[in-house]
């Protein structure tokens, strides 16, 4: 199963950052826009993980916890293939907890991709902005993000379409719905 450790966000949060990406969608050409229900913050991607391996990630998960936290999402970034993201204000809470998961999960043997971590919340992919409606940069106002903390997910399809489904703490995946 395709799964990777995410912070989830509340209903006000993923509110106020779908109000963003309403004005991003309005100043694109085209682009391929994240599912509202799927905002979420990468911690560290495992890509395919056999069944087994569930207790394992939830030791580590038990040991290596980010509790309930608050972010500011302060910017609009860019990465290549027109990835638009929402970045937060370096948050030391964030990335410390975040180096730590990533550590116990090498020692564990899990094999995560060695680029410097770069904490985002993906608005959209393949995004193309008409032209003078660029929206990167500074957000005005910032969104502020409050995450019940650290969590597992199931990157899968439910009728054709992507879905990450939180996995319970005994990390028992749910019925797809
Ligand atoms: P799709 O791959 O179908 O375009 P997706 O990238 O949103 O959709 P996944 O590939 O399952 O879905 O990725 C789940 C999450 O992990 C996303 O936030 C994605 O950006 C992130 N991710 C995917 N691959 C990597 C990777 N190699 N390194 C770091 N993060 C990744
Ligand atoms: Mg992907």
């Amino acid at each position: 199963m395709r799964l990777f450790f995410g912070l989830p966000f509340d209903a006000e949060t993923c509110a106020a950052v779908r109000r963003v990406q309403s004005r991003l969608e309005e100043c694109a050409q085209r682009g391929r826009f994240t599912d509202p229900g799927n905002f979420h913050l990468t911690l560290a991607f495992l890509g395919e993980v056999e069944e087994e391996r569930l207790k394992t990630l939830g030791t580590i998960l038990r040991e290596n916890p980010i509790p309930p936290i608050d972010l500011l999402f302060d910017r609009l970034g860019q990465f290549g293939g027109g990835i638009c993201y929402l970045a937060p204000r370096t948050c030391p809470t964030l990335l410390k907890g975040q180096a730590a998961l990533e550590s116990a999960l090498r020692r564990a043997g899990f094999e995560l991709e060695e680029r410097l971590y770069t904490p985002h919340l993906t608005l959209g992919r393949k995004v193309v902005f008409s032209a003078g409606k660029d929206l990167s940069g500074s957000l005005e106002p910032p969104v502020p993000a409050h995450s019940s903390g650290a969590a597992l997910f199931h990157s899968h399809r439910v009728g054709g379409c992507l879905r990450y489904t939180r996995l319970e703490p005994d990390f028992r995946s749910e019925p797809d719905a």
